[in-house]
């Protein structure tokens, strides 16, 4: 149908295998899967404890994080480079003559929000021949996940107003409520509300508000927790509101933590699905890049180690954001460390940055500071030109940067092969050892100014009174030995998006910092960022619909 689109055709245009296959690639029993249909499974409980063991006992495979330069709002290609490189280290797998032969690969990904699925143009399951499948089915509702994330935010919130309502135990202030309720969608006039209208019988009147669901801490703790135990702690450790001596009140004083827990039980369980080249794909939690950390579910990206010599996995936004939280916060709480990065660019986004000092600036950034030398790879777009391409790689290789040309969205694994072989070159010797933009021991503010000043360059940090405030009394509460959360613009590595390139000595302002004690971090906000975005005027929800056989059109 011509309703359908192009990804969406390359994708219809492949079987994909039964998933009991594809975790039979893994070594995973029928057993160990829970079916949800022919093409998507989630691991079993008893199948993750045994990953699990696997994982601390040391069995695991290697690691390769997918990065990017400064984006251009389009999205330069993580995705689906993380699923075209994960589809040429298969192939080479299958070759008897690589230097990978046999060997177990996956991919580990986030889920898509139904947000940006209905908003923008851009699903998140990749693009063209490189794409994880079922694409409609991972970009709309998938295996419910997020709707369980949600339901467990919600009855943390209904539970807090019944508890206003019932008298007011624990004494709280209802001018100093946290926590937002939560919905997987683009819906701005629900940013800001007020609850509790139409008298005694409808309980306390108060300003509510509603975040979507991936910017939310139970998505945030969901995509930390390694356990059901731990989850469940930690969700004990949200701070839903202040008391009227200002003291904390958790959703564990609500008593909710394990009530939250039963609604995330299955969730929790990772989903398999697999490439449209049949590669194994763990896709599982999506926090937001800014106020959280952006990347897949800790629990996915363990099993997906323990169950496979080689996983490479994508952080969101650009290597300032996304891979100095994936290495700072996710890849500290998980016990991992990336064997190899790859940093994503496009001849697009290094135009629209006046040129190569973006790219340089962040593949710097990974090995000084973090030890990773990263692999650039140029994600060729149709209309880009041989001579372009030849000369951006040529001035990256006198910089010292390895760059190579990678044509995986036209030509699938086949078209990634050459960045495959670059990134196990990367990876020959020995293993990195993890090193942070900031010791967990520095101060609460120290920690700022090192992310500020080692990664964005920024000359100095300007703190507003209330976020001083804030972190004086964070550290006073014994907070400050967690790590820091930026949230700043992606399109910059200031936090004015319209400073292109590599630019140096600006002011980083931080408006206000707020603990998300459940998630383990504190979100430091650079900006206005948005945690309930709207539609735009054309949303993408215009052109979906669905064909009298039940096919969904119209998605990309
Ligand atoms: P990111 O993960 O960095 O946000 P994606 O991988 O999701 O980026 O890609 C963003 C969009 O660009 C998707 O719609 C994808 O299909 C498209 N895209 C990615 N690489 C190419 C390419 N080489 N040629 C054409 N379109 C591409
Ligand atoms: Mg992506």
């Amino acid at each position: 149908s011509s309703s359908l689109s192009v990804d969406q055709r390359i994708a219809a245009a492949v079987t994909p295998a039964p998933i009991t296959d594809i975790g039979a690639r893994l070594g995973l029993e029928p057993q160990d899967l829970i079916p949800y249909g022919h093409d998507k499974a989630k691991v079993a409980y008893p199948a993750l404890a045994a990953a699990r063991k696997r994982f601390d006992a040391g069995d695991r495979g290697r690691l390769v994080l997918v990065t990017a330069m400064s984006p251009t709002p389009a999205g330069e290609g993580k995705t689906t480079t993380t699923v075209g490189l994960a589809d040429a280290f298969a192939g080479l797998s299958r070759n008897r003559d690589s230097r990978i032969p046999g060997a177990r690969v996956s991919i580990a990904l986030r889920e898509p929000s139904l947000g940006p699925v209905f908003g923008m143009k851009g699903g998140a399951a990749g693009g063209g021949h490189a794409q994880v499948v079922p694409m409609e089915d991972i970009n709309l509702h998938f295996t419910g996940d997020f709707s369980a994330i949600g339901l467990a935010n919600n009855l943390l919130a209904a539970m807090l107003d019944n508890s206003l309502h019932q008298g007011n135990p624990l004494r709280i202030d209802p001018r100093r409520i946290r926590l937002s309720r939560a919905i997987d969608m683009n819906d701005r006039v629900l940013r800001q509300t007020v609850a509790g209208l139409g008298g005694p019988g409808n309980g306390q009147p108060r300003e509510d508000g509603w975040q979507i669901v991936v910017a939310s801490e139970v998505m945030a703790i969901f995509c930390l927790a390694t356990s059901i135990s731990e989850l469940r702690e930690r969700l004990g450790r949200i701070v839903v509101a202040e008391d009227y001596d200002r003291r904390p009140v958790t959703a564990a004083d609500l008593g909710a933590a394990g009530a939250m827990t039963a609604l995330l039980r299955d969730a929790l369980q990772p989903n398999l699905v697999q490439s449209l080249e049949q590669t194994p794909a763990f896709v599982h939690g999506g926090p937001f890049a800014n106020i959280a950390h952006g990347c897949n579910s800790a629990i996915a990206t363990t099993t997906a180690l323990a169950l496979s010599d080689l996983v490479v996995t994508e952080a969101g936004f650009g290597a300032d954001l996304g891979a100095e939280k994936f290495l700072d916060i996710k890849a500290r709480a998980a016990g991992i460390w990336p064997d190899a990065a790859v940093l994503v660019a496009t001849l697009r986004a290094i135009r629209h940055h006046g040129g190569l000092a973006n790219v340089l600036r962040h593949a710097e950034n990974l090995r000084d500071v973090f030890g990773l030398a990263p692999v650039v790879c140029l994600n060729r777009f149709p209309d880009d030109s041989d001579e372009e391409m030849r000369a951006v790689i040529a001035e990256l290789g006198e910089a010292g940067v390895v760059a190579v040309e990678a044509r995986h969205w036209a030509e699938g694994g086949s078209g990634a092969t050459t960045l495959a072989e670059a990134v196990l070159d990367a990876m020959d010797g020995s293993a990195p050892a993890p090193r942070h933009a900031y010791d967990l021991d520095q101060g609460l503010a120290e920690k700022i100014e090192a992310v500020a000043s080692r990664i964005y360059r920024a000359g100095r940090v300007e703190f507003s009174p209330a976020a001083r405030r804030e972190l004086d009394r964070l550290a006073e509460a014994g907070h400050d030995g967690l790590p820091v959360c930026m949230a700043k613009t992606q399109y910059s590595f200031s936090g004015d998006a319209a400073l292109r390139g590599a630019p140096e000595g600006h002011v980083l302002e931080v408006r206000s910092v707020r603990l998300a004690a459940g998630a383990g971090f504190v979100v430091v906000q650079c900006g206005d960022i948005m945690t309930m975005p709207g539609l735009p005027k054309e949303p993408a929800a215009l052109s979906i619909d669905v064909d009298e056989e039940g096919r969904i059109t119209g998605l990309f």
